[in-house]
């Protein structure tokens, strides 16, 4: 039995009996913990602020016989401008739905604890352009997972890919199609030349750093392409979105 304090970010919560909540936390040293906030649904429970979706804290989490417990949690960031704005909140559950896919009970995931945040952050605080900030993710999350999408030459022919060249991105062959091996049956999203670029400019230097901005981020296509990966359907992109 022991408590144990950690910073935690909250994927999922589901109300349990009459004013509990269980939620699915991700944290960096343990991975994904599900714990009951007892009480949290209780009008004036200290603990009802870190029992939303996104909130991030460090949590105080008991460890007993029974279900892990939250006991406390001071919160350092709910993300709050994301509930007010449609789009960016179903742009970050897409995040917390990749995450959760990805997340193992006693696996760390220092790497994808700093990626969600920061994305999350960006959505929530900047002007950045909300799908380019979550095709970023997605980019660096199929990396993080082990399938960094190789973007410099085609997969299946080896031929370097010319810069401004545009190419498809194919999930089961693992990246990038050139124009002579691309099949019409494929499974694979077609992207123009400055799509690619981009794409290559944010695996290497981060999204922050990547100019120029697109006039339409491959969100679509790489939640296609993550879909591919962790064998599971994503939420939804914003309806405009979802039909390109
Ligand atoms: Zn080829």
């Amino acid at each position: 039995m022991a408590y144990q304090s950690t910073q935690a970010i909250v994927l999922r919560r589901v109300d349990y009996r009459e004013h509990d909540r269980i939620l699915t936390l991700l944290t960096p040293g343990r991975g994904r913990v599900d714990a009951v906030a007892r009480g949290c649904r209780r009008p004036k429970s200290p603990l009802m602020p870190a029992c939303e979706l996104f909130t991030l804290g460090e949590y105080v989490l008991y460890k007993g016989k029974g279900h892990e417990t939250v006991t406390s949690c001071a919160v350092s960031d709910s993300f709050y401008p994301l509930r007010d704005d449609f789009d960016r909140l179903s742009y970050a559950s897409l995040m917390l739905g990749a995450a959760l896919s990805a997340a193992q009970p006693e696996e760390p995931q220092e790497h994808l604890m700093i990626l969600l945040t920061r994305s999350l952050a960006r959505l929530a605080y900047s002007d950045m352009d909300a799908a380019a900030v979550t095709a970023a993710f997605l980019l660096h999350f199929a990396t993080l997972i082990g399938y960094k999408p190789r973007l410099n030459h085609c997969v299946l022919c080896g031929r370097v890919l010319a810069p401004g060249e545009g190419a498809w991105l194919n999930p089961l062959a693992g990246g990038l199609v050139c124009k002579s091996c691309y099949r019409r049956e494929s499974d694979a999203t077609p992207l123009d030349g400055p799509t690619v670029d981009w794409l290559r400019s944010v695996l290497k230097i981060g999204i922050d750093k990547t100019e120029p901005a697109l006039r339409q981020a491959p969100v679509a296509a790489l939640k296609r392409y993550v879909e591919q990966l962790i064998e599971q359907r994503l939420p939804k992109l914003p309806e405009y979105v979802a039909r390109l």
